[in-house]
């Protein structure tokens, strides 16, 4: 996974707790994570203390960065900084191979071509020294 370091971090301040935060701090070295179960290998997004399937210590892996889009919605009209300056842009929810359903915006596109099952990639923009937050582009064509 990419990563945008020339754009200065505008979005607030960022203070995830400590399960939360791995994922922020993962995305940082290039990596989109999410957690599957050792047991039983159920995968789950977001990130929780035990396997919501069977109660079990989840582990942390390494996906692909890639996914497909399942539903989004264009935001036109936003009331505050630095969101309004952003519109209009695309909220999605990405479905990964892995089988987890994660939320994140689709940049890097016009949003009236955004559409459902659209192939996009992970990449991610600084936060801090040891955070990124992960964003979606339209998968770059090889
Ligand atoms: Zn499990």
């Amino acid at each position: 996974m990419e990563i945008i370091d020339d754009q200065p971090w505008n979005r607030g301040p960022m203070d995830p707790g400590p399960i939360d935060r791995k994922y922020f701090e993962a995305a940082a070295k290039g990596r989109l994570i999410i957690q599957k179960c050792p047991d039983c290998g159920h995968t789950q997004f977001p990130p929780k203390t035990l396997c919501t399937s069977c109660g079990q210590p989840p582990e942390w892996i390494e996906t692909s960065g890639k996914g497909q889009v399942y539903t989004f919605t264009v935001v036109r009209r936003h009331g505050v900084e630095p969101f309004s300056s952003l519109t209009p842009f695309v909220l999605a929810m990405i479905d990964l191979p892995e089988g987890v359903r994660l939320m994140g915006n689709i940049t890097e596109v016009d949003v009236d071509n955004v559409h459902v099952g659209q192939n996009v990639e992970a990449y991610a923009i600084r936060i801090d020294e040891s955070m990124a937050l992960p964003l979606w582009r339209p998968t770059q064509s090889t």
